[in-house]
């Protein structure tokens, strides 16, 4: 059963029409969803409708089930998914507006040497109104109303791969744009990707421009493939050429993810290579410290190592920065928490999470 949260404006309308109602009751269940309010507390709506409704189509499409506050306001999110499933975000407070990391998809077929996420495969796509409600619920959870926003960014940056799920993202990017809903715009929306090319095609094909960012971590095939097996689909030449595409369609730079893991791609040389193959494109690099994950055996580098492999990409005129891992105190690596839990729940002990 899908929830409030999958429809759009119209279709709303289209399903009280179906059900012989007024059709200002399309207003009330709309503002209810924005609001992730349930059926019950929807105390305009009569009792009746609300117990027809409950047996056509669920009122939200998350519950969070834990909330785990680290330092600098950073919050670590467990909802729960109407078929028992658990997914995770990280809700960070900004100075410019506060970002929520959403994922899109239980687990992730991708299969990356360094993340969480990937650990068990794929489990299933998230339907859009499942990456819509992780907004809403995170939104309300911080006191934010689709009028007053407490959420103003997001990124697309929690477990799963969204250009694997590609027609539910972009219906999520409509849904949570509507002006009439929460309305955040594509400018303010990040899409992380392992760089599905093709995919990378369509989307600046789609006219929705979102920022692109691509997650790159190694610049030759034979040091991409190791830690990310979908550079075997898409080798490098293939993702740059995507990326500069990107950057003609919407007239935006593109953002490179590099994570510095130590024996593998953190050394001088690929500092290099990683200059010379971003040369002349509009550009950033975001370096990040990699969050060791237990089942990995994969670690980190040292502050010196960060600092001597920016200045080797700055003397080459690729602008880099170092980004705050945040949350690494509540697990806030992408999938780590998620992982933790499931753990726990394997091992029959209670979870300590929260
Ligand atoms: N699947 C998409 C988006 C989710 S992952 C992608 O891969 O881009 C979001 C970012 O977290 C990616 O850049 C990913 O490479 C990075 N990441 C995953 N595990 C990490 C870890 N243990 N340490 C540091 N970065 C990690
Ligand atoms: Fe999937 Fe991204 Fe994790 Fe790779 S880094 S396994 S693509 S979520």
């Amino acid at each position: 059963m899908d929830s409030l949260q999958d429809y759009d404006y119209q279709q709303l309308s289209a399903l009280v029409a179906e059900l012989g109602v007024p059709k200002f009751r399309a207003d009330q269940l709309y503002s209810l969803a924005m609001r992730h309010k349930s059926y019950d507390e929807g105390s305009n709506l009569p009792v009746a409708l609300r117990e027809q409704l409950k047996g056509v189509v669920r009122d939200r499409a998350v519950e969070i089930v834990e909330r785990l506050e680290g330092k600098d306001g950073v919050k670590k999110y467990l909802y729960l998914l109407a078929d028992g499933n658990i997914i995770e975000g990280v809700y960070m407070p900004h100075r410019y507006g506060d970002t929520l990391c959403v994922s899109t998809q239980v687990g992730c077929r991708m299969g990356c040497a360094f993340c969480a996420s990937g650990i068990g495969g794929l489990v299933r796509n998230l339907t859009a109104g499942e990456i819509l409600g992780q907004v809403l619920a995170a939104n309300r959870d911080n006191g934010g109303t689709p009028e007053k926003r407490k959420v103003t960014n997001v990124v697309l940056m929690g477990s799963g791969e969204p250009l694997d799920n590609y027609d539910n993202v972009i219906r999520f990017l409509k849904l949570v744009g509507d002006p009439r809903g929460i309305g955040i715009s594509p400018r303010n929306i990040s899409l992380s990707t392992s760089g599905l090319a093709d995919r990378m095609i369509e989307l600046a094909d789609s006219g929705i421009p979102v920022v692109l960012t691509v997650s790159l971590h190694a610049a030759t095939d034979r040091k991409r493939s190791a830690l990310m097996p979908v550079n075997r689909k898409y080798p490098i030449a293939r993702v740059i050429e995507a990326a500069r595409y990107y950057v003609r369609k919407t007239g935006r730079r593109v953002i490179f993810e590099y994570a510095l893991v130590r024996g593998e791609n953190s050394d001088r040389k690929s500092a290099e290579e990683l200059a010379a193959l971003l040369k002349g494109l509009n550009c950033h690099v975001n370096l990040i410290n990699l969050n060791p994950v237990k089942e990995k055996g994969l670690s980190g580098v040292s502050p010196e190592a960060i600092k001597s492999f920016i200045s080797v990409l700055e003397s080459k005129g690729i602008s880099a920065t170092l980004r705050r891992s945040m949350g690494g105190d509540v697990e806030g690596a992408c999938g780590q928490l998620r992982r933790k839990y499931l753990r726990q729940k394997e091992e029959g002990g209670q979870s300590d999470a929260g």
